[in-house]
């Protein structure tokens, strides 16, 4: 048996960015209060971690952030690395929070080129329902119009000079189809290709592998981007690709009789989870003993 450990694969700069500023903010502010508005990054094991530090987190999927901010009373407010439309930034200003914005500078760019664009035309969105990232880009005006697969384009008719664009963290693949769905209703649309480049090269790198059994995505079963990639190697012909929270998830039916395997991870993922998978996976593959760690544990950085 054979591991293939898939570079690059794990955390972004986004990300990266994202826990240095929460630990920053955590240890520069002794008895103040700090709340994460959201889950800074959608992986457990990083939440954890941030709650060791003091950090205090309000989430719920079925509220949007500017609801979240109604359970946030005093000190600072972090916003994630997803951003959040002006609305929540002007909500939490009002409520006399400090605010601390950990958004990525993909996400910011995103920002920027909507916010433009919709002075003189509309915006077509691709993005997922629910997901942060793009509630905070579809929040920024009523002209930013959200799509989540091709049919969707239909509910929105009679759009004016139409930008497409899409969150950061989709398929390659799978975004083709809808902005192909786009185009027939809107032929002389401007694309602008926002797939983030940290998400790029870790689905490219997946579609690259070349006679594996199964692909191992390490990742939290939130996180939009460790999907994506678990998708991406079932799109790329690999007869079995699963995404797992950590090794404890790994079953040896899984990869008996499996000759290449291969091993990536989301960006949202710390690199400790994917080495304990990858080692637990060469252990086997030397010895023939399945042998699960005790326990699973991340520091941040
Ligand atoms: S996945 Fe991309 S957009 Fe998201 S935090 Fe990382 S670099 Fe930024």
């Amino acid at each position: 048996m054979e591991i293939i450990s898939v570079i690059p694969r794990g955390y972004c700069q986004g990300v990266v960015r994202a826990i240095q500023t929460a630990r920053r903010t955590a240890q520069d502010n002794p008895g103040v209060k700090v709340t994460m508005l959201g889950m800074i990054v959608h992986n457990r094991y990083v939440v954890d971690a941030c709650r060791q530090l003091g950090i205090r987190f309000v989430e719920d999927k079925t509220r949007t952030r500017l609801e979240l901010l109604d359970q946030v009373d005093e000190g600072i407010v972090i916003f994630t690395a997803h951003g959040v439309c002006d609305a929540v930034r002007r909500k939490a200003e009002q409520k006399g929070l400090t605010v601390v914005d950990a958004t990525c500078q993909d996400v910011i760019r995103t920002h920027t080129i909507v916010r433009e664009h919709v002075k003189n035309g509309d915006v077509i969105y691709i993005g997922k329902k629910n997901h942060p990232e793009a509630e905070g880009t579809t929040g920024i005006s009523d002209r930013i119009h959200l799509v989540t697969c091709p049919e969707d384009v239909r509910r929105y008719p009679g759009l004016e000079n139409v930008l497409i664009t899409n969150q950061t963290t989709l398929s390659i693949i799978e975004i083709q189809d809808i902005i192909r769905a786009c185009l027939e209703m809107y032929p002389d649309a401007v694309i602008s290709k926002e797939i983030c480049n940290a998400t790029r090269v870790r689905q490219e790198a997946v579609l690259a592998l070349k006679d594996c059994d199964l692909l191992i995505v390490v990742g939290d079963s939130a996180s939009n981007n460790s999907r994506q990639l678990a998708l991406t190697g079932k799109q790329s012909g690999i007869p079995q690709s699963v995404l797992i929270d950590s090794a404890l998830d790994l079953k040896e039916d899984m990869i008996r009789n499996k000759n290449r395997i291969a091993v990536t991870s989301g960006s949202s993922t710390p690199n400790e989870l994917t080495s304990q998978v990858i080692d637990t996976l060469q252990h086997y593959a030397d010895t023939g003993e399945f042998i699960l760690p005790d326990s699973v544990s991340c520091r941040l950085l």
